[in-house]
């Protein structure tokens, strides 16, 4: 099973540094799987950042204590990934140096996620466990990726921040709106802003909801071998799993205030093909393997009656229940 973790490429693809003379990295990364003038920009992208923010220097220490190797490929469709199985962590060289700058401080993050004892595999945990874990993971770094690009941008690297804006707008507005002084230091409302940001962008959760939860760890093939027992078993809060990844430049969890923050029905939502999914799945490992059904799955809200339930009007005392409105807007499709 795949732990790969891949973060969605930038829109544009403008050509990297091409002037730098190559430079050698000054955190002690393994960067010799880089080939050609892509392991000049890699050195480049890695003292850029490790030069500029002291977050960005911790995460990126985090890469080569971890023992991980950086590789640079060409592909579309992602800006890079990290996998904790061969402990590669991949760019995509059709990026810009800029954007790479923040894809790199974002798969760092998922390494330190790693280090500090989150599964890497989210599906270890039960399926609730897993919804929570895998989007916390994301929206974390995502949110730690736009505090590197913004301390850059204090010392005057703007490219970076105006690269990620352009991608992920959502998060970067949560986070800035929430910045009190341009010239202070990151906050915990800021890195809350656009951890919220993240969820915001539902095409962003919903794809990596059909990617590794539905298509990825659901799919899997349950064969003895692979100790289909391992899976889907370990319950985790959400306070649990912010304490262990939502962490400030302190080591502070930023979600103090609020560590139930992932059990929020828009936060937990699932489509109604993971629900099915996720019933076939529990079927499957009990016929075969006899184990017990994950019951998590059915306390997760369906994103589209959430979403029904909140158009129908305000202050009524008969209000329709969310599964029934959900049922006449699809009688209404002729579904
Ligand atoms: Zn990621």
């Amino acid at each position: 099973m795949t732990s790969t973790v891949l973060t969605p490429a930038f829109a544009s693809k403008p050509a990297g540094n091409t002037t730098a003379e190559p430079e050698k990295p000054i955190i002690p990364i393994d960067i010799s799987m880089c080939q050609g003038r892509n392991k000049g920009r890699a050195a480049h992208i890695i003292n850029t950042v490790a030069q500029n923010s002291e977050l960005g220097k911790e995460l990126l220490e985090g890469i080569a204590r971890n023992g991980y190797r950086i590789m640079m490929f060409g592909a579309d469709g992602w800006g890079g990934c990290v996998s904790a199985e061969t402990k590669m962590l991949s760019l995509n060289c059709m990026c810009s140096d800029e954007e790479l700058m923040q894809v790199i401080s974002h798969e760092a993050r998922h390494i330190q996620q790693f280090e500090n004892g989150i599964e890497s595999d989210c599906n270890r945990y039960d399926f609730r466990g897993a919804v929570m874990s895998h989007r916390a993971k994301e929206a974390d770094a995502q949110a730690t990726s736009c505090a590197v690009c913004y301390d850059l941008m204090r010392k005057g690297i703007d490219g970076p921040m105006k690269a990620f804006e352009k991608d992920d707008p959502l998060i970067v507005k949560g986070f800035m709106d929430a910045c009190k002084d341009p010239k202070g230091p990151v906050t915990d409302k800021m890195l809350q802003g656009a951890f919220e940001g993240w969820y915001k962008n539902e095409e962003m959760v919903v794809r990596y909801e059909n990617g590794y939860l539905r298509d990825g760890g659901l799919n899997y093939c349950w064969e003895e071998r692979n100790h289909p027992e391992t899976f889907y078993v370990k319950p985790v809060s959400s306070k649990e799993i912010v304490e262990t990844i939502c962490r400030n430049a302190s080591g502070k969890c930023y979600w103090a205030d609020n560590p139930k923050v992932l059990e929020q029905p828009e936060k937990q939502a699932v489509s109604e093909s993971t629900r099915k999914k996720c019933q076939q799945t529990f079927a499957i490992r009990k016929n075969m393997y006899n184990l017990e059904e994950d019951k998590t799955y059915q306390t997760l809200p369906l994103r589209e009656e959430l979403k029904a339930q909140k158009k129908k009007p305000a202050n009524t005392n008969a209000a329709i229940p969310a599964n029934v409105a959900a049922q006449l807007i699809a009688a209404r499709r002729g579904r």
